[in-house]
């Protein structure tokens, strides 16, 4: 089998740098202007050095060239750097003698290389992949061509260039078999890096997007060298499209000379702007979206086909599906950014469907991430400054919200997360930006990222009496950037047991019944359609009902002089994103009414399900986050803590009712409250009565 490359040799057809020369001066595009004439000009004027040519012109031009490019990169782009370095010597002769050399880069190959898919097969060719930047190292110097000195005792001590003809290829420098200028091999060679010519330098690490991966597998990833202008030009989390060459270089963990692993030398790196344009919809597609959209029972459909699996919930699911849609961001006179990302949060009993729900919300978004709040990776859920084991070099890794910008992170066990996550998600919230500072890497990454998440109860069990604060295990700083919170109770009710079983039952027996209402890929399509191109607007009549909710909800804690503010701006604006959300649902460019009143009855049940105080019965938001109520509530927060002091503190592992009273009273909690709180943690499962009399924490 003869390669192209060995046949292309043999019939000596192409004198690479005669050819690549006249296809800069001749090639006309369609419009039939001199596209890569004037090309050079713009770069002269713009003082570059870099051409950048579509590879389908040169395949127009001349197909075996262009096929010769693929296979024999390095020689080719050598002579092409060399034949614009001629034709800009016509142009622009001082300007050519200023650069020492100019590149040439490739764009747009026709095929893309499956990360998956890059094996030796490729080596030493040239192939484009597409992937996830998700860790850069500073810029470093690399040495292109070595000065070393030589010294011998014959002819004492002279200086050459390493390597004689050309730059050194790959990142490897060894010492030079033998002198050039003597051609002795003995002596010593000392390499004098001040007077070698250096070119910045830097590593990433290129990686499958998530919708790439198949399910259950780990993303893979390659390592890419940029170097001169490319160095700096993406940054982690940029979804990116790499032309490169691919080279190998000693695998650096077995140390074995025989073990390599596959790097990209990149030629050309192009960073996606149309972030949502992954998500392919075509005409037909755009006809069923428009024709699904006209459904008057569009939203409910759309609710119903989020994990139809799971019973009941419609709450949620509702505010899943708001989430995805997401309100429209905005910005201030003042140039302040008001986020158009919904963040929602579950809290819930072990063993009911919170995985689930995410899971699912992950599967249909555009851009989006399942993950726990540990992370996946070392960068977490923001980002990190990473010491590499092996290398000993730093570098900066993107977390799930960079990874997911522009799209959704669907969070689990949100209440796991890293320290550092905890300080830093609340940038990525509110001001959808990561800024991290560590090792000499400073850097501020893009994380536009809705955060669908859930968390566990701090007791194992969601308690009623005490609050949302108390309950979960994250600060009120972060609950606050949360516009919708719901608690997900495993209570045992007959009625809704048996409605439950039924529901589960009916799965198993007939998965064919449970279908999605609407179709997960064509879901995805519509989701990804509203979040491109539509924008809706607040009618007055909407902005009034929304205003008057906010008002006298704000109105209705003044009245409580030692109140908190009940409602604060936040709301406010949570209460827009919904209301914008639910009008881009039906693909509608008007909120209406009908909008506002769903934005504000799900802001009620959020309200009333996590933020009732027991003894005013009134909805206190500032008790919901700050955890800080001045009454009944404190104090059964102080017996639960007794019990916890007492049981541990007892050899039998059990607090004593009687000792439980002792300890409350002499702190001022009435002896009847300490027996309604037990009677009401046993009931929700917190304690048991271990031995008569004595109660220990369920665990
Ligand atoms: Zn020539
Ligand atoms: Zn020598």
């Amino acid at each position: 089998m003869t390669t192209l490359s060995a046949e292309l040799e043999q019939e000596q057809i192409v004198d690479v740098h005669e050819k690549f020369y006249e296809f800069v001066r001749s090639f006309r595009d369609r419009n039939g202007s001199y596209k890569y004439r004037e090309r050079i000009k713009q770069m002269i004027t713009m003082g570059q050095k870099s051409l950048i040519i579509d590879y389908n012109d040169l395949y127009l031009f001349d197909n075996r060239l262009a096929r010769l490019l693929i296979e024999k990169p390095d020689e080719v782009l050598q002579q092409a750097s060399e034949a614009v370095k001629e034709i800009v010597l016509h142009e622009a002769p001082d300007y050519a003698e200023s650069i020492d050399r100019f590149y040439v880069r490739i764009r747009a190959l026709p095929r893309v290389v499956p990360l998956r898919r890059l094996r030796s097969e490729y080596l030493g060719k040239l192939v484009m992949l597409e992937g996830i930047l998700v860790r850069t190292t500073p810029v470093k110097e690399k040495i292109v061509k070595a000065r070393f000195m030589h010294c011998t005792r014959e002819h004492g001590c002279h200086k050459f260039d390493w390597p004689p003809e050309g730059e050194l290829v790959g990142d490897i420098l060894e010492r030079p078999p033998a002198c050039p200028v003597c051609g002795s091999s003995s002596g010593t060679f000392r390499l004098l890096p001040e007077e070698s010519k250096l070119i910045d330098w830097q590593r990433i690490v290129l990686q499958e997007r998530p919708e790439e991966v198949p399910p259950g597998q780990l993303p893979r990833s390659i390592e890419v060298v940029l170097q001169d202008e490319l160095v700096d030009s993406a940054r982690p989390g940029d979804r990116v499209s790499i032309v490169g060459i691919v080279r190998v270089r000693p695998d650096s963990i077995s140390k074995k000379r025989a073990v390599y692993d596959l790097y990209i030398e990149a030629n050309h790196i192009e960073v996606s702007q149309k972030i949502l344009e992954e998500v392919v919809i075509t005409r037909e597609d755009e006809e069923r979206i428009r024709a699904l959209a006209k459904d008057p029972w569009v939203r409910k459909r759309i609710i119903a086909s989020i994990a139809p699996a799971i019973y009941g919930h419609w709450d949620i699911k509702e505010a899943i599906a708001l989430a995805l849609f997401g309100g429209v961001p905005k910005v201030t006179e003042d140039g302040v950014r008001i986020r158009g990302d919904i963040h929602v949060l579950i809290v819930g009993d072990p063993g009911t469907a919170k995985s689930q729900l995410l899971q699912y919300a992950a599967r249909i978004a555009p851009r989006g991430i399942y993950t726990t709040g540990k992370g996946a990776t070392a960068a977490g859920l923001t980002a990190a400054v990473i010491r590499d084991k092996t290398t000993g070099e730093y570098y900066l890794e993107a977390g799930a919200l960079v990874l997911a910008d522009g799209g959704v992170a669907a969070i689990d066990e949100i209440d796991k997360m890293r320290d550092e996550d905890r300080v830093a998600i609340h940038e990525a919230m509110e001001q959808q930006t990561v800024s991290i500072a560590k090792a000499g890497i400073v850097a501020k990454l893009n994380a536009r990222t809705t955060v669908i998440a859930a968390g566990n109860p701090k007791f194992g069990r969601y308690l009623t009496n005490r609050t949302l604060a108390d309950n979960i295990n994250l600060p009120v700083t972060i609950l606050s950037r949360f516009d919708l919170i719901f608690i997900l109770k495993d209570r045992p009710s007959p009625e809704e047991d048996r409605k439950l079983a039924r529901h589960v039952l009916e799965v198993h027996r007939e998965t064919e019944r449970i279908k999605p209402e609407i179709d997960p890929s064509l879901l995805k399509k519509y989701i990804s359609y509203a979040r491109r191109y539509i924008r809706p607007r607040l009618t007055p009549e909407a902005s009034k009902l929304i205003e008057d909710f906010y008002v006298e909800m704000r109105r209705m804690s003044s009245e409580n002089p030692e109140g908190p503010i009940a409602i604060t701006a936040r709301q406010l604006e949570a209460l827009i994103r919904l209301a914008e959300a639910h009008a881009k649902m039906a693909l509608r460019t008007e909120v209406t009414r009908e909008d506002a009143e769903a934005a504000i009855r799900l802001m009620k049940t959020f309200l009333e399900s996590s933020g009732m105080d027991i003894e005013s019965g009134r909805i206190d938001i500032d008790v919901i986050m700050t955890g800080k109520p001045r009454s009944k509530q404190e104090k059964l927060t102080r017996i639960m803590e007794i019990i916890e002091e007492l049981e541990s503190e007892s050899e039998e592992g059990c607090a004593r009712l009687r000792e439980i009273q002792k300890r409350a009273a002499s702190e001022g909690i009435e002896s009847s409250l300490v027996e309604e709180a037990i009677r009401s943690f046993r009931r929700d499962g917190i304690i048991y009565e271990k031995s008569l009399g004595c109660y220990a924490i369920v665990r």
